[in-house]
């Protein structure tokens, strides 16, 4: 009876080599190991758990090289097929191993932990209950274009993607809940995905998630929840117990057996690009991992993304429309500009913004005053010798953080002490220049000395829960004027908010980035949308030395379709992005020459029709944390051709094993 006998296992590992290894394996035949299950193995002397995505008879590895895996994670049922799948199409797709992409998805202690403390989380697993069956809270009746869509969504077969596009309070939420219940009474295991920017600024969405579906387990999974807490919510994702997942971009790689629905909301938003290590669009592989499973999936927003916005005008994706707020009486905002030129500005406040604030004050209404750049002063500088506070380490400023008496390199940990003097002159009067969102905090507590005044940036909600602190304190409505960074243009729906002043926007218009205004115009709607969401009337001022401009044009008319219709049209001429498609190789050195040198081989290793391969430049922020930095963009109007040369390129440059330390981004967002 008892016969092992050995058998080959293929196992992907988490390392930059793009291989498979293999690792011999005693067992009988009846339990052989299966593929999607983990194994611990020995790497490179150390033990880790890799992937294995193949079982075999024979191996080409000869006997003396072969090692016996240690053992295999049976106690977890193996990860499917089409998780495989779509781990492997993130692989190809974004030119990395397998290993490199499917193991770092994988919750940590799936991987580090002993096999006697795995079997401990396992049992608290058993042990969570189902939620009890209270009752759901109430749903809202929904409008009929909001009924339309949630029926469109709810009731969809097979891959459907969808653009809800609606504007700022119309109700996007309640049109996801609404479908989402549709799919979990249709399928009886039905398991839901939705996706958010950032949890931590849309608990709102999570209490209305449980709220509704007392009966249902919600799984969340987003970067600050613990290890325990990580793998508790990934397994009972991968068991089929939790029906809704709610979480970031990190969830899209989760293991979900019966997904039916994937949600993704204000799709347009660029966290769902992670910017380091396999720095994929959780986005499009939501739409890629929907089609693969053949099901709906919506993508929500009032200002989508370019490559979306084209999607839905060629028809690929079905457009769904809220043109109006769903609470009765809620009118969008007016959108005022002010010029900067005739209303000069003290302490960075025109005279309209100021009475405008001083109106709220007396009616008891909040205001909130936006500024996208945290700290005291961008920079400090000597007016006698033209000193400026410069970071010895990257190519940027050290900012002034006043209350806390320190300058602060926001792309470095470099810190230090406000000098008393100049270090070049020794003039002791250093004036900082230019305000950040402490300046204006300050400037406006002298101005309302009575207003309760409120600053919520990183800086402000460093600690666990203060965030949400804050937040909760403006809903409680213990603040007069709130003072913020992008943190608070998402998402939140303040009922007192009447007044949302923009200080100086007018930076990104002219910045060399071509996705520069569409990301200045989606930031510029999304801070508006905060105001007047309970049906107050309300307005927002936007301070500016360019009233003309276009782009501010279409934001007093609220209108994103034509600036949309017109940003496409350029970007179609000048032969950019949705109709271009991009992948960026950056490299890094002690020296800028040597990283541009190792680019300049890489441009002329290999050429193939239809690509064009640009000059090595440095990045505009050339050296932080002093190491310097340097790129190269290749282009083709054809996704697969692009694909195809950098799937050949990659192996060039692998085989090169220069010191150069380089990566490649497919689809980059900033270049
Ligand atoms: P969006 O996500 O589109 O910005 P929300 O989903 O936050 O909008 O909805 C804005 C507000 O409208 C919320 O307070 C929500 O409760 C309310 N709301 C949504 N749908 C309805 C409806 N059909 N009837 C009444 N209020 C609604
Ligand atoms: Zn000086
Ligand atoms: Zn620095």
């Amino acid at each position: 009876m008892n016969n092992p006998r050995p058998c080959y296992l293929q196992i992907a590992i988490d390392t930059p080599l793009n291989a498979v290894f293999d690792y011999r394996w005693q067992c009988e035949d009846h339990d052989r190991p299966a593929v999607g299950q983990l194994a611990l193995v020995s790497f490179a002397r150390r033990e880790v758990v890799g992937l294995i995505v193949g079982v075999a008879d024979e191996t080409d590895v000869p006997v003396d090289k072969l090692k016996d895996a240690l053992a295999v994670r049976s106690q977890l049922s193996p990860l499917s097929q089409k998780w495989l799948a779509l781990a492997g199409f993130a692989a190809d797709y974004y030119q990395r191993p397998l290993g490199e992409v499917a193991l770092p998805g994988l919750p940590k202690n799936l991987r580090v932990l002993t096999t006697v403390a795995l079997d401990r989380a396992l049992k608290k697993l058993a042990k969570l209950d189902a939620p009890h069956d209270a009752t759901p809270a109430d749903m809202p009746v929904l409008n009929p274009r909001q009924q339309a869509a949630a029926d469109v969504i709810g009731g969809a077969q097979g891959f459907t993607p969808a653009l809800l596009y609606g504007v700022t309070g119309s109700g996007k939420t309640e049109v996801y809940l609404q479908a989402c219940a549709q799919v979990l009474a249709r399928e009886p295991d039905g398991q839901i995905l939705i996706l958010v920017p950032e949890i931590n600024l849309t608990p709102q969405l999570e209490g209305n998630i449980r709220a509704r579906f007392p009966g249902v387990m919600l799984a969340t999974l987003h970067s600050s929840l613990s290890e325990g807490e990580r793998m508790l919510h990934w397994l009972a994702a991968h068991q089929g117990k939790a029906r809704i997942v709610l979480g970031t971009r990190l969830a899209i790689l989760s293991s979900l057996p019966h997904l039916k629905l994937i949600v993704i909301d204000e799709e347009h938003d660029p966290s769902y690009k992670q910017q380091e290590g396999l720095r994929y669009s959780a986005r499009d592989l939501a739409v890629w991992r929907a089609w693969q499973l053949q099901i709906p999936i919506v993508l929500g927003s009032a200002t989508p993304s370019l490559e979306t916005w084209h999607h839905a005008q060629s028809g690929r994706y079905r457009k769904l429309e809220l043109r109006e707020r769903a609470v009765k009486n809620a009118v969008l905002p007016q959108v005022k500009l002010v010029d900067m030129e005739r209303d000069k500005p003290k302490d960075g406040l025109t005279s309209q913004l100021v009475a405008a604030i001083r109106q709220r004050m007396e009616r008891g209404e909040q205001s909130l005053l936006f500024l996208n750049r945290r700290g005291y002063a961008p920079v400090i500088c000597c007016e006698s010798c033209g000193w400026i506070s410069e970071c010895t380490r990257c190519t940027s400023f050290m900012v002034l953080h006043r209350p806390e008496h320190r300058l602060r390199c926001h792309h470095c940990s470099l810190e230090m002490r406000i000098p008393r003097h100049c270090p070049t002159c020794g003039n002791v009067d250093l004036q900082p220049l230019g305000r950040g969102t402490q300046r204006v905090e300050e400037g406006l507590q002298a101005l309302f000395p009575e207003a309760r005044v409120l600053r919520i940036d990183a800086d402000s909600t460093r600690k666990k829960g203060s965030a949400q602190q804050a937040f909760d304190t403006v809903h409680r409505g213990e603040v007069d004027i709130l003072v913020g960074t992008q943190m608070v243009a998402k998402g939140h729906d303040f009922k007192k908010l009447t007044l949302v002043g923009i200080m100086n926007p007018d930076t990104a218009l002219f910045s060399q980035d071509y996705r520069a205004s569409e990301r200045l115009f989606a930031q510029l709607m999304q801070v508006a949308g905060r105001a007047g969401r309970a049906g107050i009337p309300s307005e927002v001022l936007i301070q500016t030395r360019y009233p003309q401009h276009p782009l501010y044009g279409a934001v007093v008319h609220h209108d994103y379709d034509h600036f949309a219709s017109a940003l496409l049209e350029e970007r179609e001429q000048a032969a950019l992005p949705p109709y271009l498609f991009q992948a960026l190789l950056r490299a890094e050195a002690r020296e800028l020459a040597t990283a541009i040198e190792f680019l300049s081989m890489a441009r002329d290793c290999l050429a193939q029709p239809g690509i064009t391969i640009n000059d090595p430049i440095p990045m505009t922020m050339t050296r932080v944390h002093n190491v310097d930095r340097a790129q190269l963009l290749v282009e083709s109007p054809s996704r697969p051709a692009l694909q195809a040369f950098l799937k050949e390129w990659m192996q060039v440059l692998r085989a090169m094993k220069s010191r150069v330390k380089w990566s490649l981004e497919v689809d980059p967002l900033d270049i």
